[in-house]
């Protein structure tokens, strides 16, 4: 750490801590009404589609006014509306938003042991969906705006609430529209949001994952073209062949390697935590002489981590043939391809055309909701703020992230709102047992939940205590 942040935390630390103490919450009143809330939420069914967040809205605007907050909503489509809760501070701070989503993905109910909408209390966890994605964010950054304004705590920046629509698939009626078209009403210096989690390991909290900057997904279409004819006489100029060899050779693609600022500091931290074998392969990934070889490795055994060091793409789709005793002139492959914020795309296309190296087969954009890129910086105020909550609370260090899938925080930071994913901390065993964030038996920890509300608390009254 720079000996001006040490300094400034040394400053900064007593002042939050003062103001923290001169207006503390009553933790087990705010749990009980932590579990209120949030089991409200997870039982609205907010499936998108068709998402239906309206009911989620007239929760939220209920509780909120009824504590003397003020709710505007800003609407697309019927039925789907964005929540905007805003408490005004008198400092000179740009704002600190707080975003959750309030729609939650399909559900098929026959799948449950526990009724999806249910949130169901059992062995210490909630049951139901949303559970993780995001209703927790959402009661967190609830009860967060609850307590700063019944506690009155004097503000330097303005908080804001978004309870957004339409993330799991239908931005254009929830982020997309709200930055488009009211980015005032959530304009904000810092943003924190989902896509964070704190990973715990035999049920000990390992570290904190924060997400600061995310892949850029963009769609590739390759076309393979032979001569058509009879199958009875194999024709090597066979347009299903050639693909097929096309995609073999994308799957052998090597994609330039690049760390940037998050990913490097991802690698250096984790390998101070890992195994002493664990840590050997990460701290090669910094020795440009040996992250090739590591990277050859990681694509066997952490394909995770492979996915982090270059563009990446995965063949989905494939499209080709019309009767089985005819040669189709044409076979065509739909390729998920995700670059990295620094990549020139035209650069990695070319490098992908050269890999294929078949002029009988092109490859070509094809279309896709473009995310804009964008980038949050680890040297600033709310990311210190992050750090040292994560140390309090939960005692482990926090490894930045990029993430390769896409979140609505890329609109955000491609208006300059440094954006930080937080979220609450998760059982690694629990996903590959099928617990995870859109399963069908997704789960939280209660005892996780009260505390990630205690840590963004504590992160919120930092930023806003002193500008
Ligand atoms: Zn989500």
């Amino acid at each position: 750490m720079p000996l001006l942040c040490s300094l400034l935390l040394v400053f900064l630390l007593p002042v939050a801590a003062r103001a923290q103490g001169a207006a503390s919450p009553e933790w087990s009143a705010v749990e009980a009404e932590t579990l209120r809330h949030f089991q409200a939420l997870v039982r609205l069914d907010t499936s998108d589609p068709p998402g239906r967040e309206q009911e989620a809205v007239d929760y939220l605007r209920g509780v909120l006014e009824a504590d003397g907050i003020p709710v505007q909503t800003y609407v697309l489509e019927s039925g789907r509306p964005n929540l905007v809760a805003r408490l005004t501070g008198r400092g000179p701070g740009r704002p600190l938003l707080l975003m959750a989503h309030t729609d939650v993905v399909n559900v098929d109910p026959a799948r449950w042991s526990h009724p999806p909408f249910g949130a169901v209390r059992e062995g210490g966890y909630v049951y139901g969906r949303g559970t993780l994605d995001d209703k927790d964010n959402l009661a967190s950054a609830l009860m967060v705006m609850l307590l700063l304004k019944r506690l009155n705590v004097p503000l330097a920046r303005d908080v804001i609430l978004l309870a957004e629509a339409g993330e799991e698939g239908t931005t254009r009626v929830g982020i997309q529209f709200m930055t488009e078209q009211h980015f005032p009403a959530i304009d904000a210096e810092y943003c924190l949001a989902e896509g964070g989690r704190v990973e715990r390991r035999d049920g000990q909290a390992r570290f904190a994952a924060v997400q600061t900057l995310e892949k850029i997904p963009r769609a590739v279409e390759v076309t393979a073209r032979g001569v058509a004819g009879h199958a009875s006489v194999p024709l090597q100029s066979n347009a299903v062949v050639r693909l097929g060899t096309a995609l073999a050779r994308i799957a052998d693609w090597q994609p330039p390697i690049q760390l940037n600022e998050t990913t490097g500091t991802y690698f250096r931290r984790l390998a101070q935590i890992a195994s002493p074998e664990a840590a050997r392969r990460y701290a090669d990934v910094l020795d440009p002489a040996k992250v090739q070889a590591v990277e050859q490795e990681f694509r066997a055994t952490e394909p995770a981590h492979a996915a982090i060091l270059h563009a990446t793409a995965s063949p989905t789709m494939v499209d080709a043939g019309y009767r089985l005793n005819v040669i189709p002139s044409e076979a065509k492959a739909s390729i998920d391809l995700r670059l990295l914020p620094d990549d020139d795309p035209a650069a990695i296309l070319e490098s992908l055309r050269a890999a294929i190296a078949d002029p009988a087969v092109s490859v070509d954009w094809a279309p896709r909701d473009v995310r804009p890129g964008g980038t949050s910086r680890l040297d600033t105020r709310a990311f210190e703020a992050i750090e040292a909550a994560v140390r309090r609370h939960y005692d482990v260090p926090t490894l930045p992230t990029m993430s390769t899938g896409a979140t609505d925080m890329a609109y955000l930071r491609a208006r300059g709102v440094q954006c930080y994913g937080i979220g609450p901390g998760i059982d690694v065993e629990d996903g590959p047992l099928g617990f995870g964030a859109h399963s069908d038996q997704e789960r939280i920890l209660e005892g996780e939940l009260h505390r990630f509300v205690r840590f963004t608390w504590d992160v919120v009254t930092q930023l806003v205590v002193t500008p």
